[in-house]
Order: C-alpha cells, then structure tokens, then sequence
C-alpha cells in the first residue's frame, strides 16, 4: 500500500470489466485502492464489479460494491448517497464508462445513438451533477472523465456515435471545470489510444470479423494480427494497457495535479500525434 490517496473517497464507474483482463475501470480502481483510497465500485454488472472487489480485499484495501445503470438519473444520485452514507464523504468522482456500437450515419441505428449517447455521455453529466454538489460541501474534489483520441481523430473505424460523444465529453470537461474552479473542483479527461482491454478485444476484435463466432486460436490469432497492424501508428511500439490509463488516472485524482483542471490527457504513447 503506498499513500498517494490516502484519506480520499472515490467512486469508479464501471469498475468491473466487460471480460477476462483488465480493463481501464477495473486497474484504476485497484490502483486507487493501493493508494489509500476507500473505492465504491460501481456497476451494473454486480458480477464483474465483485470480481474487482475480492482482488481489492485481498491485497487489503477498502471498497464496497454498488450495483447501479450509470446512464440513469437514478443509478448516479443513487451512487453518489451510497458512497456519501458509507463513507460521509466524495473526493474523487472517475466517469470511467464507455461502450461502442458499430456502423455509420447511415447504418447506425437510432435505438443504439441513444444507447451510446445515454452511457457515454450522458452518464457524466449525471455522474457530475450529484457528484460536484457533494464536493462542494467538503472543500472540493477531482473528477476524471474517460474520453478516447478517437474524439479528435479518425481511427478508420465506422462507429459514428462513440467519436461523437467523446468529443462531447471533452468539451463538457472543459466547460465543467471552468465554472466549478472557484469550488477547489477539478474535472479533466483521458484520452486513451490504442489501450489491449477487454472492450477492444471482445467488441472491436469481433466486428472486424463480421460478428462470426471464432474460436480460441482464431480468437488469440485475431487478436494478434490487429494489434500487430496498429504497432507501426505508436511512437512507443506498443499497445498500452489498463494500467497505464490507471496510472494516469491516479495523477488526474492525487494532489500531484492540485493546480491541473480542465486538460484533455492523451494515454496513447505517442499515437494521436501520428494521426491526422
Ligand atoms: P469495459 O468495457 O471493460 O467496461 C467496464 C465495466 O463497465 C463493465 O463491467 C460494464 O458492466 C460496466 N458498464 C457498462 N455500461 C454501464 C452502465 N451503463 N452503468 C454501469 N456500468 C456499466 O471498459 P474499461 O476497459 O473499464 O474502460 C472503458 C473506458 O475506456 C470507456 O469509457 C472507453 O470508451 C474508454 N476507452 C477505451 C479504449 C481502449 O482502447 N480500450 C480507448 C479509448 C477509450
């Protein structure tokens, strides 16, 4: 255990993860927890978010779960008064949700803009809402919103609502923490780039075939093959991981950002700037 959040409530959204491995929510939470931090981990899949919290207990950290849709009014006031009755207070609010739907304008259908609107976007502005009063009350606090550099490149996919409503996040974030400053209020955003988590594995990997069923070997060579393809576009060679977007996380909630609000931080070793 190290210190760097010590003292400090937060909540993660989506601190589950979607498969087996680490995701961006689940790493941050574990690594908050590491830190000194006392973690409610939120998630409508209890399931997932319970997986987190065994991995947390047994490195001897605190959290509680709380199952709740991130995309409804309910689901986030209802997080922000668990954490508030756990723990009689919220430092650290990290709107890490975030889910994809294929297709264009055209093939997009308007059930899955309005799912991607409501989960992606949506949830932060609610998340920030019952959250930021909160805040308010005990002298200030950090809140991190999970964008993508697909909010300000084109990454030649076709999935029209996911670029959209990152950079609708970021600039949410930018008008967010200009007017909640005066409160010792932070908000800044992360950019992830090309990030080996399960969402791109089971989601990404997938579509590029079609939808097909595939199994392990052709599932792993699939795998392989598309990251392999990306290397050449990351300065660093590699794909990052769950646990570089948390580390970067860490930073945005720790007061080692004290004097940072409203920044859009590209993780992507190096990625957004080969791209147009
Ligand atoms: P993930 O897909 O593993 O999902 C984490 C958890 O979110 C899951 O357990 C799921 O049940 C939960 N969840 C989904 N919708 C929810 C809702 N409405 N309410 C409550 N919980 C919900 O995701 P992750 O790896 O933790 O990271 C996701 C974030 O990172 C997203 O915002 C995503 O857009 C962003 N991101 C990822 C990449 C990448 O390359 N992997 C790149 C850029 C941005």
């Amino acid at each position: 255990m190290a210190d760097r959040l010590a003292g400090k409530i937060a909540i993660v959204t989506g601190a589950g993860s979607i498969g087996p491995g680490w995701g961006n929510g689940k790493a941050a939470a574990v690594l908050f927890a590491r830190e000194g931090a006392k973690v409610l981990l939120v998630d409508r899949n209890r399931d997932a978010a319970e997986e987190t919290a065994a991995i947390i207990r047994g490195e001897g950290g605190t959290c509680a779960v709380h199952a709740a849709d991130v995309a409804t009014a309910e689901g986030c006031e209802g997080m922000v008064a668990a954490c508030v009755e756990a723990w009689g207070r919220l430092d650290v609010l990290h709107n890490n949700v975030g889910i994809l739907a294929q297709g264009g304008a055209v093939e997009h259908t308007l059930a899955d803009w309005e799912r991607v609107t409501a989960v992606n976007l949506t949830s932060v502005f609610l998340g920030c809402k019952y959250a930021i009063p909160r805040m308010i009350a005990n002298g200030g606090g950090s809140i991190i919103n999970l964008s993508s550099i697909a909010s300000n490149h084109h990454l030649g996919h076709a999935y029209v609502s996911y670029p959209t409503t990152k950079a609708a996040i970021n600039q949410f974030t930018k008008v967010t923490a200009a007017q909640y400053g005066k409160h010792n209020i932070r908000v800044n955003a992360i950019l992830p780039g090309f990030i080996r988590t399960p969402m791109v594995e089971m989601t990404v990997v997938d579509a590029f075939k079609g939808k097909a069923r595939l199994d392990d070997a052709e599932r792993e060579r699939t795998i392989t093959e598309y990251l392999a393809k990306r290397n050449a576009q990351i300065p660093l060679g590699r794909w990052g991981e769950g646990w570089d977007v948390a580390r970067a996380a860490l930073f945005l909630a720790s007061d080692d950002s004290a004097y940072i609000s409203g920044v859009l931080l590209p993780v992507d070793g190096g990625a957004a700037g080969m791209l147009a």
